[in-house]
């Protein structure tokens, strides 16, 4: 069956090969279809390493500030929490669902949809449906972004001790990154038509 990919780029039409490699788009040369192999073998790997990376990052401090001689640790916990405090219910309620629970579903319905597939057990579809739904959700890298941006403008006048959960924060958005900008579901739901 002949298709047609829209390239996202310049949003012309490509006649999508039979057996295709990585395709480029006729107009502007981005690529429009990417041929992974072991997809189902990368997706299960890379989302376990994202289980992993996320809880090292969720569960301990990511970093210690110290200012005026005073001293604190702050986790992605903490900072929900301290929006709460401070009466920001709603926002940490927010707050909790894009950084702390979507993330973790998100990596889980991709592990999940991989044992699926790999065992050949029809509940991969809805693992892939529960997945390509919430990937939008998960935000922790705007958090990580917000974060770095925070933490040059308090440089000035804090001291700040970077932590290992921040360098596993970063591993995890690598990854989750890469899963959203390379493997895209697509190429995901193509599986379970083979
Ligand atoms: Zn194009």
């Amino acid at each position: 069956m002949k298709k047609i990919v829209i390239c996202e780029k310049c949003l012309g039409k490509n006649l999508l090969k039979e057996s295709p490699y990585t395709q480029l788009c006729g107009r502007c040369g981005a690529v429009i279809y990417r041929k992974i192999e072991a997809l189902e073998f990368k997706t299960a790997s890379l989302s376990f390493s994202a289980l992993i990376f996320y809880a090292a990052a969720v569960s301990m401090p990511l970093l210690s500030i110290e200012i005026n001689g005073k001293s604190s640790q702050l986790s992605v916990f903490d900072s929900v929490s301290l929006l709460s405090e401070s009466g920001y219910v709603l926002i940490s309620l927010i707050a909790f669902l894009i950084l702390i629970l979507f993330p973790f579903l998100n990596s889980s319905a991709l592990f999940l949809f991989s044992l699926f597939k790999l065992s050949g057990s029809s509940k991969a579809k809805e693992a892939l449906k529960l997945y390509t739904y919430l990937r939008k959700w998960s935000m922790l890298d705007i958090f990580l972004i917000s974060a770095i941006v925070a933490l040059v403008k308090i440089s000035d006048y804090a001291f700040i001790e970077i932590d290992i959960a921040f360098g596993a924060l970063v591993v995890f958005v690598v990854i989750e990154t890469y899963l959203t900008k390379v493997i895209k579901p697509e190429y995901l739901w193509e599986l379970l038509d083979d």
